[in-house]
């Protein structure tokens, strides 16, 4: 997979040069450009904001930078309606805003068929919106959310969004079952994994549950799906649509 990420902080992305995001680069799965976006810049200053139409407070992103940037990194030609989408050979811009789309594990199962993701990192209020508009006349756009706050630039959400997709390519994580079983995969419905344990057998008074001693495969999987489910139940009910009532009284608001 090919990832270029454009930032006006391109320090900010060393980050993925660690751990199993670092080790994919070396090994070759992944191809991941950093780009400053002043690079596409013509001024003395190096200018990539300016006051927003309209008034109001902050700056705003130009679109002249990002326009070039984008028509650098991505191929000429590619077709938003390229029949070959499907394969994930046209490259995907997603564009980190507090006011974008929610992103999840689909979202991560979804970008990780994609052959070339560009991430686009905003500061200051934001990105001229016709970035966006332009860019969709020749790849698919999102506009993607870490969460509902607000932070000061996308290079963090770039760096979580990069971490949840590397991390699912093939050859990344040594045991891929492991993606399988985990808290909002696929296949879980929508649970969150159950309480962990390992040795040693007691610590500091609490012991682990003697089902997990007793080798019984099917007891022990049926436990876990309990503790799973009371456990979404308790923290996020959300995920479970069929709940409409969260429990309330003590324990309630235990996390
Ligand atoms: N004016 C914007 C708004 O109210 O929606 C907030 C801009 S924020 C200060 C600057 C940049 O940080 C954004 O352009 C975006 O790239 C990034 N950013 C901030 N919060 C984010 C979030 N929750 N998810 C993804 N990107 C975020």
């Amino acid at each position: 997979m090919k990832i270029d990420v454009v930032s006006i902080f391109p320090e900010y992305l060393q980050p993925l040069n660690l751990s199993l995001v670092g080790k994919a680069i070396e090994n070759g799965i992944v191809d991941l450009g950093v780009h400053d976006l002043r690079q596409w810049t013509h001024d003395r200053h190096r200018t990539v904001d300016d006051t927003p139409y309209g008034g109001g407070a902050g700056m705003v992103m130009k679109p002249e930078p990002w326009g070039e940037a984008l028509d650098d990194l991505a191929p000429v030609g590619a077709d938003p309606d390229d029949s070959t989408a499907a394969s994930g050979s046209r490259p995907r811009l997603l564009i980190m805003t507090p006011a974008g789309r929610p992103f999840t594990q689909r979202i991560a199962d979804e970008l990780a068929d994609a052959d070339h993701l560009i991430v686009a990192c905003g500061r200051y209020e934001g990105i001229d919106a016709r970035v966006a508009e332009d860019a969709a006349t020749r790849m698919q756009v999102d506009e993607i959310s870490i969460g509902d706050y607000v932070l000061n630039g996308g290079e963090a959400a770039a760096l979580v969004i990069i971490e949840a997709v590397v991390r699912l390519l093939p050859g990344v994580i040594g045991n891929p079952e492991s993606l399988a079983e985990e808290s909002h995969a696929a296949g879980q419905d929508g649970l969150l994994e159950y309480p962990l344990y390992t040795k040693p057998q007691s610590w500091r008074g609490l012991d682990v549950p003697d089902i997990l001693f007793s080798g019984h495969h099917a007891k022990i999987a049926g436990w876990r799906r309990e503790q799973a489910e009371a456990l979404t139940r308790r923290r996020r009910p959300d995920l479970l649509p069929e709940i409409s009532d969260p429990p309330s009284g003590p324990g309630a608001l235990h996390i």
